[in-house]
């Protein structure tokens, strides 16, 4: 299969919205170094180089606000103008950050459009900042315009698509992805993510959507440190099953690359390889007939050192390429009783959510 089966949708303004100091703490890592490290890897790499590149557009008012409260909307919008303040927790304006945003959610509208325009071909939004923890009406985490939401509402709305699934494998909770769809049985939203069972929070399994949506919101909720296996084996037991059975027309996948081992704000314990395996199992899943395209939308991935890797190996994967062997594959150490637990979650999670396949 060609490289340019891969569109990439970029904007040379992607490297701005920094967060003034010194109000950051998580912003220190959400910064520009991560897309322009990924993009010099990309661009480094015999296999992804050559991949299509589209400017991305700006989404409009119009686009934002099928999404969001117009309050969440002017705030962003203000508090631009002022140049800083807190619009949610950890999540903190700049002068540049509605342009940024308003090209983030553009990015992915772009995305779905030039996937379903190009059957075959997969898109992915290189963007920043990321959109899975804003909800309707609060930014947070990182988070301000939900980008994968705005783009499949539109592109549903445009093009009379009936079913979406995504599929959120960054290493947070997608909590404002979730609380969008929640009610929509429409949508098929599945997220695997860390989890701290002592304390619980968003993303526990018994969330599983809201009435004539009920069995569309499946939450892998796993404890920190899951490894490669452990990863593999939820996309084998309940994403893939789950994904056959909605028989979506289209596939979005929120794409943080923050459960890789050298992540520091994930905590969990895998590298490119599992990425790769995920990619590869995604192609299959968007092979099926019914399925019209899929389009990707980075999230989270913070270590600049890991993200180009880590987004290699995704993108050769959903190429079909064979695994690249990359510099961040090493051995590590895994514990036994650790997998045993968290295979353990994902045989409550099978038996909760196989009652709607
Ligand atoms: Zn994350």
């Amino acid at each position: 299969m060609l490289t340019t089966d891969i569109t990439l949708i970029t904007h040379p303004k992607s490297y701005l919205h920094i967060a003034p100091y010194p109000k950051p703490n998580l912003e220190a890592f959400e910064a520009p170094l991560r897309l322009q490290m990924a993009e010099r890897y990309l661009d480094s790499h015999e296999g992804t180089r050559n991949f299509e590149r589209v400017k991305a557009p700006r989404a409009s008012r119009e686009d934002i606000l099928r999404v969001h409260s117009p309050y969440l909307y002017e705030s962003i919008r203000v508090m631009s103008s002022f140049g800083s303040g807190n619009v949610g927790e950890s999540a903190q304006a700049s002068p540049d950050l509605y342009r940024n945003a308003i090209i983030s959610a553009g990015a992915a509208i772009k995305a779905s459009e030039v996937t379903l325009e190009n059957p075959g071909r997969h898109a992915f939004s290189l963007m920043r900042p990321p959109g899975h923890h804003a909800t309707r009406s609060n930014p947070a985490g990182l988070c301000f315009f939900n980008n994968i939401a705005i783009a499949i509402t539109k592109v549903m709305e445009s093009n009379d698509i009936k079913r979406v699934s995504i599929l959120d494998f960054d290493d947070h909770y997608g909590n404002g992805t979730a609380e969008i769809f929640y009610d929509n049985p429409s949508v098929q939203y599945i997220s695997i993510h860390e989890y701290d069972f002592e304390n619980y929070g968003l993303g526990h399994y018994e969330e599983i959507g809201y009435e004539k949506a009920e069995g569309t919101n499946i939450n892998i909720p796993l404890i920190d440190g899951a490894s490669d296996m452990v990863y593999l084996d939820a996309m084998k037991r309940v994403v893939l099953p789950s994904i056959e059975s909605f028989s979506p027309e289209i596939i979005a996948i929120s794409a943080g690359f923050d459960p890789h081992y050298a992540d520091p704000v994930g905590n969990m314990n895998i590298d490119s390889s599992t990425f790769w395996e995920i990619g590869k199992m995604l192609n299959g899943a968007a092979k099926k007939s019914n399925v019209k395209g899929s389009f990707s939308v980075l999230e989270g991935g913070y270590n600049p050192l890991a993200t180009g890797p880590s987004m290699c190996g995704y993108l050769l994967g959903i190429l079909g390429c064979a695994k690249p062997k990359l510099e961040d594959q090493v051995d590590r150490v895994s514990v036994d009783s650790l997998d045993s637990a968290n295979m353990g979650i994902i045989d409550q999670v099978v038996s909760i959510v196989s009652r709607f396949w």
